[in-house]
């Protein structure tokens, strides 16, 4: 991609209604664009981070077993009756909405009743399970705050999972399979340091706790109590003498940070299969009732949390992985340079590294600080005094660094 046909800009004026500095950087940057307080649309260079992180997101999900779909965002009234969610005061952050002829329906804000609606066409035998279904979607929430820009939206993107099992002895074997494809999310984002298991409230209906997962940070709306030698960590809404007792942990050693919670997974036992009389016939013929866990993460507040955490004076710093390009190829000077600009940009660019070229007619320190403000992880100076000692510069967007290399350095830098 060239810089010179990217149709987004970057701005030195910080918005005036964005108070977090990840809406603040992504919106300076070109990355997204707000529609109204937490409703963003992604831009080409925002698009390709949200799709990186959505592909570790799948990957992890796929490599667990899990089974992508896609549910729908309308949804039918009747199935929210029968689990006693359509009027529940507790629900109050649900759009809803009406067909011409008055039928209510609701806007997706979470997806239980639609997935067990959905796969009781196909479940009925205990050799049907265990499985799981997943789907990476938009979700609706009617937020009465939205001031943290991506981390907080009234449109998000959420990938949730449900899985089906005939006992709970398969049941929290699945669990524990999905919580350890949860830490590789995080720690593939570069946030497995930071990112701590940590027991929360788990709803009415069961008698466990849910697991959270909770990244340390300032900004977080919640409050954590950590346990840096078991690496878990307690969610202050359930801090109880009882619970910390139940749990084995040791309140002399928690330690209290602010955390934003990136991901969420809950035992459902038989709540919404009993609900919406869905059960299996086990090996003797007799009628049992159906185990669910789900299992939320957070995609595009991840997205935020990733600028947030990761940015520095100069603008965002996004790791590796997950950047828009690899590599920000900027080019000074006259003919000589931009033929070999030119030439080099082609050349990474067939080897299938992933280079935004600054091919703009502007001053250099406008191309350095755009660099730098977008967070492209490596930068690659040509210049015609670089080219007269037959040099490239090299400078790496996290900590800075600058070396000078020759091309065959410079490939083996970055394959
Ligand atoms: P919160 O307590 O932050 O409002 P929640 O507990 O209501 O979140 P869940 O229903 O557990 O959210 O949703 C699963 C995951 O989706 C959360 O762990 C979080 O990462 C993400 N998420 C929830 N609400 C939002 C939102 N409004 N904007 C962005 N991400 C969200
Ligand atoms: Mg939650």
């Amino acid at each position: 991609m060239r810089v010179s046909k990217l149709f987004t800009r970057t701005s030195k004026t910080v918005p005036a209604d964005e108070v977090a500095t990840n809406a603040q950087l992504l919106i300076r940057a070109g990355f997204i664009h707000k529609e109204l307080a937490g409703v963003y649309a992604y831009m080409p260079l925002g698009l390709r981070v949200l799709e990186n992180i959505k592909k570790i997101v799948r990957e992890e999900m796929n490599n667990y077993g899990g089974q992508e779909i896609m549910m729908t965002t309308l949804q039918p009234k009747d199935i929210w009756v029968k689990t006693d969610r359509w009027d529940d005061a507790k629900v109050d952050n649900w759009f809803k909405t009406k067909l011409v002829n008055g039928t209510e329906l609701g806007v997706g804000l979470t997806h239980e009743e639609p997935i067990v609606d959905a796969v009781s066409m196909y479940l009925s035998s205990y050799k049907d399970m265990p499985f799981a279904v997943y789907q990476i979607q938009n979700k609706f929430r009617n937020e009465l705050r939205a001031k943290s820009g991506l981390l907080r939206g009234r449109e998000f993107l959420m990938k949730d999972m449900y899985t089906f099992s005939r006992d709970q002895a398969q049941h929290l074997e699945e669990y524990e399979k999905i919580i350890l494809a949860y830490y590789r999310v995080y720690d593939r984002l570069g946030l497995g340091a930071i990112t701590y298991r940590t027991y929360a409230d788990g709803g009415i209906f069961t008698p466990r706790f849910s697991d959270e997962f909770q990244t340390v940070t300032e900004v977080g709306e919640d409050t954590i109590y950590i346990d840096e030698e078991k690496r878990v960590a307690i969610n202050e809404e359930i801090m109880s003498d009882e619970n910390l007792v139940k749990l084995g942990l040791d309140k002399t050693k928690l330690v209290k940070k602010k955390g934003v919670e990136v991901g969420n997974t809950f035992h459902l036992e038989t709540k919404y299969t009993d609900a919406l009389d869905l059960y299996y016939t086990d090996e003797k013929g007799d009628k049992q009732s159906i185990i669910m866990g789900c299992y939320g993460i957070g995609v595009s507040r991840l997205m935020g949390v990733v600028a947030e955490i990761f940015a520095d004076d100069k603008g965002l710093v996004w790791p590796e992985n997950i950047a828009p390009f690899k590599v920000y190829l900027v080019v000074i000077g006259g003919e000589e340079a931009t033929a070999s600009a030119e030439k080099l940009y082609a050349e990474l660019t067939s080897r299938g590294i992933e280079v935004l070229y600054d091919d703009r007619d502007v001053r250099p320190g406008q191309k350095f600080a755009d660099s730098e403000l977008m967070g492209i992880p490596y930068r690659v100076t040509i210049s015609d005094r670089l080219l007269a000692d037959e040099k490239y510069e090299y400078v790496t967007r996290k900590d800075g660094q600058k070396t000078l290399l020759t091309h065959e350095q410079l490939l083996a830098k970055l394959s």
